[in-house]
């Protein structure tokens, strides 16, 4: 699979493992957006929300419930926002479906039509 986020998975391609389990990892992003930016990658290929499978959705919903518990681990302690990129409109450069975890410093939340 020529995939970026697979080839981490893999270990075909080097990237710390800040946290694994059977159904995600999260890694720090190699071009951060915020003074913290981390990648929470289900661990199954798929690009978009719309492919997602009833396992998949359940994967991803327990996925989201463990940020709270690695809070500290990642100094999430004073907020964050989480984006998921879809499609071309969205900027969406990997086509493997990932949460952005943005934290660190306010996050400002601009106007985009401007
Ligand atoms: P998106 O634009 O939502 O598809 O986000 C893809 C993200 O993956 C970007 O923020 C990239 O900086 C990040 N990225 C690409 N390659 C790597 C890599 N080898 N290790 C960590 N992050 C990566
Ligand atoms: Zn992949």
């Amino acid at each position: 699979m020529d995939c970026v986020f697979c080839k981490i998975m893999n270990g075909e391609i080097p990237s710390e493992k800040l946290y694994e389990n059977d159904e995600m990892f999260i890694i720090r992003d190699i071009d951060p957006k915020a003074a913290k930016h981390y990648l929470m990658i289900p661990k199954r290929h798929y690009k978009y929300l719309s492919e997602m499978t009833i396992d998949d959705s359940a994967a991803l919903a327990r996925s989201l419930g463990k940020i709270p518990e690695l809070s500290e681990k990642l100094g999430l302690q004073n907020g964050y926002r989480l984006v998921i990129n879809q499609g071309d409109d969205a900027g969406q450069t990997v086509p493997h479906l990932h949460v952005h975890i943005l934290a660190g410093q306010p996050l400002d939340f601009p106007d985009l039509r401007k």
